[in-house]
């Protein structure tokens, strides 16, 4: 079967390769699935492991398929699945256990301690962008037919529920947390979905990224979803508290970690902040009002947590989000997936995509492998 790959770190290495077809035996307690793959989502991790960045090949193999962001059909299962039916839709989340954790151990993968990752598409497992692929009925989240269109945005979605819900987790703190208002900084993909995730939780939310607002189709997402949008080179996002006030929340998904200073200075107390953006150089700042900030998180209770990866639990709120939103907002989701590329073999065009989203206006860039 036909595979995207790449040789982990070395640069511009993607390439179409043909790997043999997985087997339901591949998975040795019955629990295997068969799924064929319909859409397989594409984003800047993508981009990185294809830039030579990070990404590690299986044992023994000298090459790595892409592709953690994924939605297909079950086409076969193991005499032991009796969740799942031929037929079914499902996503795959992406880390596996690999035992050396206890958070391994007890089906937390996503809050390992072992800086040894087992990820599809990113290290050391082959990941989606391939015509099939098997897993363990365990790691599959079984999809409405609903929502089977936008489905391929699940995993995206589901490290935002996961800050959402380690948000949620540490303000049990205060017994009574009712949040109303919240920053989204950067409003890319990542950005519009915590937009959407917040806005089906009823809060206030208010986007900030660095395009003017008129003519950009994420703005008028923002806006048409019931947040506002502002440019921060019209509003920086500091001056943003005099218009909005402070933020309970603030979630950040730009990738420039400068700004993260920024967002704690506009925390309302007892708020908290939540970073996503995987910043792998080494930029430094020194423009930080350190006392400031250390001021007003001892004395405004103030928090801030990291979100990454995934577990199941996020994978199913991330599901009860977009079917919401798609009774609230039929077609909004819809509109971020703005780039569809039919067949493996135009890898190129993604990846040509990828390298200049600004150009090509792209929100959400994916390979339709198989009709719905
Ligand atoms: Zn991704």
């Amino acid at each position: 079967m036909k595979a995207v790959a790449v040789t982990p770190k070395k640069q511009n290495s993607v390439r179409l390769v043909r790997i043999e077809k997985p087997k339901v035996s591949d998975i040795k307690n019955g629990r295997g699935v068969l799924v064929e793959v319909l859409r397989a989502g594409a984003c800047g991790t993508d981009r990185e492991i294809n830039n030579g960045e990070y990404g590690v090949a299986p044992k023994d193999f000298n090459f790595l398929v892409l592709g953690h962001e994924n939605f297909g059909r079950v086409i076969e299962i193991g005499k032991n699945v009796t969740e799942l039916k031929i037929g079914n839709y499902v996503v795959a989340t992406v880390r596996r256990p690999c035992g050396n954790s206890i958070y391994d151990t007890i089906g937390m993968q996503d809050f390992t301690t072992s800086d040894k990752y087992f990820e599809r598409g990113i290290s050391r497992l082959h990941g989606f962008m391939a015509e099939y692929y098997v897993e363990d009925a365990d790691f599959l989240i079984k999809i409405p037919p609903a929502i089977a269109e936008i489905a391929v945005l699940l995993e995206p979605l589901s490290i935002i529920e996961k800050g959402l819900k380690q948000a949620a987790d540490i303000q049990e703190r205060l017994k009574i947390w009712h949040p109303k208002t919240a920053a989204v900084l950067g409003v890319g993909n990542v950005g519009l979905l915590t937009v959407m995730a917040l806005r089906m939780r009823g809060f206030q939310v208010h986007g900030f990224g660095k395009q003017a607002g008129s003519g950009y189709l994420n703005a008028k997402l923002c806006e048409s979803i019931g947040a506002t949008y502002d440019s921060t080179d019209d509003l920086p996002l500091i001056e943003s508290t005099k218009n909005y006030g402070e933020y309970d929340l603030v979630f950040e998904c730009t990738g420039y970690s400068p700004i993260i200073f920024d967002a704690m200075q506009t925390l309302n107390e007892n708020g908290i902040l939540i970073l996503s953006s995987v910043t792998g150089g080494t930029r430094k700042t020194d423009q930080v009002p350190s006392d400031k900030i250390n001021q007003m998180f001892v004395l405004g209770n103030r928090a801030m947590v990291g979100t990454v990866n995934a577990g199941r639990e996020h994978f199913e709120m991330g599901v009860k989000d977009l079917a919401l939103c798609e009774a609230m907002h039929a077609g909004w989701l819809g509109q971020m997936l703005t780039h569809k590329v039919v067949g493996l073999e135009n890898y190129e065009k993604v990846f040509e995509i990828l390298n200049n989203s600004t150009q090509y206006k792209a929100i959400k860039t994916y390979f339709e492998v198989g009709k719905i």
